[in-house]
């Protein structure tokens, strides 16, 4: 049995920066990481940049780089997938047949898209119209049915789960409108925003600008409106309304952009040892080390952090893994970092201007520069679309970027937290 001292599951954003900062503290060899995406694509996707590629300011290939470039090279890459955990043996269960054994396992496996929870999903795909920005199959599609616009509902949805970005389902929905207004048929659009939930954005602060932002545009928010079918020979979608759950509205529509029901992985999921009654791994919301186990950690989209699911916050969650799980391995048990559930949200509201919303677990704001990020803003826009990409391909995936906490110090003279 493959043996090795850290274990990471999944070569994700997390999996990845979590496995480079363990791989240069250790010797070569004592870390493995278990990555099924070698299996198809042989691919790792930078995910924040399709929402650009949706709105035709970037393509898919600009978002993807091999695997094998990516994942620390002292590290082992077992290119296998994750089909058990068995927590009490120390061991993972490989779809091969294989058991692969730890001392220290990291859980990174992310979040499972589940388009096929919609009736008529995914078979709408192949009519025109209809495309969604969280999978490579479908990105091209948003673009492609901005561009066959010409009238009638141009609709934007937003499930009844946790998601991925809860800021992504808008925001191709203000770059739709602009794209509208450019090509001369803003005034033949319905636009909607039928959201599951029950507000226009988690936090105050940003909520408050995003209601201006959708009356001045026009935009119609249909809170509540949970998307249940796709009936494509009619071109119809239907919704759920979630405070008459009896009742169904059926809307027609020329452009359909769905961002689909998400849930945790089967193999988080089917191992109850590791995962909290929602299915994510259930880890302690300050330390992400599990609640249970003492030498497992998890990180990211696949756990029951009550934070926003993004790659910002895994930024700032990995320097937190790193610095409590070595205090494990060194058995000091004195410093205890603590994650204050820093997330952020570039809510990009066109083709040059964002809304940069960042955030704690109680939906404080925690702003990196010392103006207001609710204001729509350029340098944010550039920053969404020119630096970060850079920053994570360089930075981020290597382990070393922590998030932006010393920057804000710095930027707020020392008074922000
Ligand atoms: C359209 C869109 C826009 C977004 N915009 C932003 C943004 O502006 N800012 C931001 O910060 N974040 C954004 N995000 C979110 C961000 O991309 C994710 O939160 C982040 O990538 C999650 O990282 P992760 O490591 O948890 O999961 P992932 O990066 O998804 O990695 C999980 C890995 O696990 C592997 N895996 C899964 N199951 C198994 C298995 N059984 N065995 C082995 N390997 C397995 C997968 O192949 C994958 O490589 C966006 C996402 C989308 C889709």
């Amino acid at each position: 049995m493959k043996s090795f001292k850290v274990l990471v599951a999944g070569g994700g954003s997390g999996g990845c920066s979590v496995a480079a900062k363990f791989a240069s503290l250790l010797p070569k060899g004592s870390v493995g990481i278990i990555e099924s995406a070698e299996i198809l694509f042989q691919t790792h996707y930078y995910q924040p940049m399709w929402t650009l590629v949706g709105g035709g300011m970037k393509s898919v290939k600009d978002s993807a780089k091999p695997m094998s470039e990516v994942l620390p090279k002292k590290a082992v890459w077992i290119k296998d997938s994750v089909a058990s955990f068995k927590p009490k043996e120390n061991t993972v269960s490989l779809s091969s047949g294989e058991n692969v054994q730890y001392e220290y396992l990291v859980v990174a496996l992310g979040i499972k898209l589940e388009y096929n929870r919609i009736k008529g999903l995914p078979e709408a795909f192949e009519t025109p119209g209809v495309g969604s920005n969280y999978s490579t199959e479908y990105v091209d599609k948003t673009f492609q049915s901005l561009k066959d616009f010409k009238e009638g509902n141009a609709i934007f949805t937003f499930p009844n789960t946790p998601v991925k970005c809860a800021g992504a389902p808008q925001k191709i929905m203000y770059i739709a409108d602009e794209y509208m207004r450019k090509h001369g048929v803003r005034d033949k659009a319905n636009i909607y925003f039928n959201t599951s939930l029950g507000a226009l954005f988690g936090v105050k602060k940003y909520a408050d600008a995003l209601w201006k932002i959708v009356e001045e545009r026009k935009i119609s928010v249909n809170l509540m409106h949970e998307l249940v079918e796709v009936k494509p020979d009619t071109r119809e979608a239907v919704f759920r309304l979630l405070n008459k759950p009896e009742e169904t509205k059926t809307y027609k529509y020329s452009m359909l952009h769905i961002t689909p029901p998400m849930g945790p992985p089967d193999a988080v999921k089917n191992s109850t040892d590791l995962c909290a009654e929602s299915g994510y791994v259930d880890v302690d919301k300050y330390t992400l080390q599990h609640t249970r186990f003492s030498n497992i950690f998890g990180i990211g989209d696949c756990t029951n952090l009550p934070t926003s699911k993004t790659a910002a916050a895994i930024a700032a969650q990995g320097n937190i893994l790193y610095q409590n799980m070595k205090c494990v391995m060194e058995k000091k048990s004195d410093s205890k970092e603590k994650y204050d559930g820093y997330t952020s949200c570039p809510l990009v509201t066109g083709y040059s201007k964002c809304v940069l919303a960042e955030f704690d677990y109680d939906g404080n704001p925690l702003e990196t520069f010392p103006i207001n990020q609710a204001r729509e803003s350029r340098l944010a826009f550039h920053m969404k679309k020119d630096i970060m990409p850079t920053l994570y391909w360089q930075l981020f995936l290597r382990g070393m970027w922590n998030g932006p906490r010393l920057t804000r110090k710095l930027l707020h003279l020392g008074m922000s937290k």
